[in-house]
Formats: structure tokens, C-alpha cells, sequence
């Protein structure tokens, strides 16, 4: 198995900082840990690596950049604290760590069917190459899974000891079949070979940092409305979602990582508060004062009629649960797409 400092020879692109000595031998205070985020240049990663950094950690991220933007986490590199790498979790990994999270994988829908086969081997092949290099340092490892481990569910709102209603073989199988798969490799691996495991179950989430070509739904309606587009419902509408905004949900990751070892997971990870599609719509509309109109497409196949966390475990376990309502995380959301989308039209005015 090649180790990650051959790999960074022959792969790292210019824009990367190798650092590789300070990850080495980083002279360092005891509190501080060297932590490992795969995936974190994405969506949420990019929000988790500079809350660890903020808390004084020293942060490794890995990324293929399928999804995620070395751009997300640049303003990263001036801590001092900050080494990007350019690597798919497919291959395997060797890097002394004290805490690793496994955010690889792409979320959204038209993104990770796009290449299917590469999604169910970035979920278990990742899963087991980072379960490895957690074996090997004796590093806590936490797992990114996901409410898709429900499927469409049949119990609402949905508990842990639910195990779900999943398709194994349609459309959305490459993700939700990969992520049980990963949390069956994580609790074998901590029965097996003793490795402290952690898996919270995300739910829809959203902020800050999502492309504007993601394809999830907020991102989707509040770009569209921004450029007083249709704003594309799929189906009637009347399916739901819960929405948690982003900085509470990394705020639920450390708690979790820093939980006593004997809690596992899977724990729900999520805001409770439910909302249909159209309710979405209409308040996206309201904030942004849009003139798009609502235009209604075919409903996916296997798209979930209801999603609510019941985050009962994660209130009595970590002492966790949501702060900001919708209609402010919206409020801040819109905000970032607004100043994206300026500074797309700049860069289009001095083209012209
Ligand atoms: P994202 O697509 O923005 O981030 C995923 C990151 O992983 C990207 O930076 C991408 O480039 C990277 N990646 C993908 N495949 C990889 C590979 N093979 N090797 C290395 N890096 C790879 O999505 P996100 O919303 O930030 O999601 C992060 C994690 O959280 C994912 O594992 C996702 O399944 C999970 N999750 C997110 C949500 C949500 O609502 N945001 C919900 C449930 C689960
Ligand atoms: N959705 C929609 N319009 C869009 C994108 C998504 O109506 O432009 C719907 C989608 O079909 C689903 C819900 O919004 O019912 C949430 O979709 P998302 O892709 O955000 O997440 P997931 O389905 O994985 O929960």
C-alpha cells in the first residue's frame, strides 16, 4: 500500500499546499489534535474543517474535488494549522491521525447518480481505507451517514432503531445501499478489531457554501429565485423535508466525536421541524421577494414522501439539538447566493 507522501508526488496540484513535515512532526500543545476530514472540501466539510481549526486542531483534508472546491476552504491556509490533499478514499490511505471524519462522498441526488458504480465504491471502499488508517493510529473515526439509510420511510419521524424501507437496486441505491454498507464495515470493525467508531445520520441540510449548480432543493429554489426563474417543484409538492442549517449540525459533529467511546451510533442528526416542499417554495419566494413563478416537474423515482428526525437520543445523549429556524438560516443562505451570483455577473460583464 502506498503511503499518502508518495501519492502527493505524483498528484497534487499546484494550488495545494504540501506542508507534509508539519503534519509530521507538528510541534504542537497536547490539547491539539491532528485531524484527518475526507471529503472536506465540500459542503459541510469545508464548514467542519474551520470549526476545528478555530478550536485550535490541526486539520488534514482530503478531497477528489468531484463535488467539493479547493476555493471552500483557501482562507483555511493562513492559520498555519491547514494541509489540503488532492485523494480519492477508493485508494488506500496511511497518515498518523488522532481523529478522522468521512465526509466523501457526493450528496445530492444529480450528483452522486451521475456516476453510480464511483459512488457505492467511494462510500465502502472509503469506509474501509479510512476504518484501516483508524486501525492503524488507534484514531476515533465518525461516519457521515445519512436519513437515506430510511429510505422512504414507513415509521415517522424516523428513530434510530428504524431500518428503513430502501430500494436496493434503483436510482438512488448507489448512495443509500453505499452508506449502509459503511455503517456495516464501521460496527464490524469496532466489535472486530476495537476501533472507537461514530455514526450520526444527517438529514437534509443546508448554508452557505452549496454550489448553485448542487441540485438539492434549497439551493435549487433560492437560485432559481434569485434569477426570477421557474422554481421547479417536483410532484405536487406535498412531499417533506427537515431542514438544519449547517453551522448546527458541525456543531453536533464534535459533540459526538467527543462523546464517551461506549456511544456508537447510529444517533439522528437533523432539525425536527417539518416542512412540505411547497411551504419551502413559498418561503423562499417571500425572502426574495422573486417573481418566478412555481412550475411543477415529475417526482423521482424512489423520492421519500416524508423525512422528520426524531432526535430524542442526540438531545439526551449529546445535549444537542438545532438553533436556527428556517426562515433564518434561509435568510443567510440567500445572502451567500446573492453575493455568488454578483460576483458570476461581474466576471460575465468583464468577459463581454
Ligand atoms: P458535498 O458533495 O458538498 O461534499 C462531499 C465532498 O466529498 C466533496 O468535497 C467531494 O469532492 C468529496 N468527495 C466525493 N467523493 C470523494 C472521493 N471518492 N474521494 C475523496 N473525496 C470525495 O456534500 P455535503 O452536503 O457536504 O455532504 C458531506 C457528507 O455528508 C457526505 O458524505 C454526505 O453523504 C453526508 N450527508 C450530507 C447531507 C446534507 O444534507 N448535506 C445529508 C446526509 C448526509
Ligand atoms: N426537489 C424539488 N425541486 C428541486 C429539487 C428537489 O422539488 O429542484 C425535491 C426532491 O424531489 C425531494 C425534495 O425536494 O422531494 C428534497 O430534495 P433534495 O434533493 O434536496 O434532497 P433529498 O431528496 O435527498 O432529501
Amino acid at each position: 500500500m502506498s503511503r499518502v507522501t508518495n501519492y502527493l508526488f505524483h498528484s497534487e496540484p499546484a494550488n495545494i499546499e504540501p506542508a507534509w513535515n508539519d503534519i509530521l512532526t507538528p510541534p504542537r500543545p497536547k490539547s491539539c489534535k491532528t485531524i484527518l476530514v475526507a471529503g472536506g472540501a465540500g459542503f459541510l466539510g469545508s464548514h467542519l474543517c474551520e470549526l476545528l481549526i478555530r478550536k485550535g486542531h490541526r486539520v488534514v483534508c482530503i478531497d477528489n474535488f468531484s463535488t467539493g472546491r479547493p476555493e471552500n476552504v483557501r482562507h483555511l491556509r493562513s492559520s498555519g494549522a491547514f494541509t489540503l490533499l488532492r485523494h480519492d478514499v477508493v485508494d488506500p490511505i496511511d497518515l498518523k491521525v488522532d481523529e478522522i471524519y468521512n465526509l466523501a462522498c457526493p450528496a445530492s441526488p444529480p450528483h452522486y447518480q451521475a456516476d453510480p458504480i464511483h459512488t457505492t465504491k467511494t462510500s465502502v471502499l472509503g469506509a474501509l481505507n479510512l476504518l484501516e488508517n483508524a486501525a492503524r493510529y488507534n484514531a476515533r473515526i465518525l461516519q457521515a451517514s445519512t436519513s437515506e439509510i430510511y429510505g422512504d420511510p414507513n415509521v415517522h419521524p424516523q428513530v434510530e432503531s428504524y431500518w428503513g424501507n430502501v430500494n436496493p437496486f434503483g436510482p438512488r441505491s448507489c448512495y443509500d445501499e453505499g452508506k449502509r454498507c459503511a455503517e456495516t464495515l464501521f460496527h464490524d470493525f469496532s466489535r472486530i478489531r476495537g476501533v472507537e467508531i461514530k455514526i450520526v445520520r444527517i438529514f437534509n441540510t443546508y448554508g452557505p457554501r452549496m454550489r448553485p449548480d448542487d441540485g438539492r432543493v434549497i439551493s435549487n429554489f433560492i437560485v432559481q429565485a434569485l434569477r426570477d426563474e421557474d422554481i421547479t417543484i417536483h410532484g405536487d409538492g406535498s412531499q417533506t423535508r427537515s431542514f438544519c442549517f449547517v453551522d448546527d449540525l458541525v456543531d453536533g459533529f464534535l459533540s459526538m466525536m467527543a462523546s464517551p467511546a461506549s456511544l456508537t451510533g447510529p444517533i439522528n442528526l437533523g432539525n425536527p421541524v417539518e416542512f412540505t416542499v411547497a411551504e419551502l417554495a413559498g418561503q423562499v419566494l417571500a425572502l426574495t421577494g422573486s417573481r418566478s413563478r412555481i412550475v411543477h416537474r415529475p417526482l423521482p423515482t424512489d423520492d421519500p414522501r416524508q423525512r422528520r428526525p426524531d432526535i430524542s437520543l442526540a438531545m439526551h445523549e449529546l445535549c444537542w439539538q438545532p438553533r436556527v429556524v428556517l426562515a433564518e438560516g434561509l435568510k443567510r443562505t440567500i445572502a451567500y447566493f446573492e453575493a455568488v451570483l454578483a460576483a458570476e455577473g461581474r466576471k460575465l460583464t468583464e468577459v463581454a
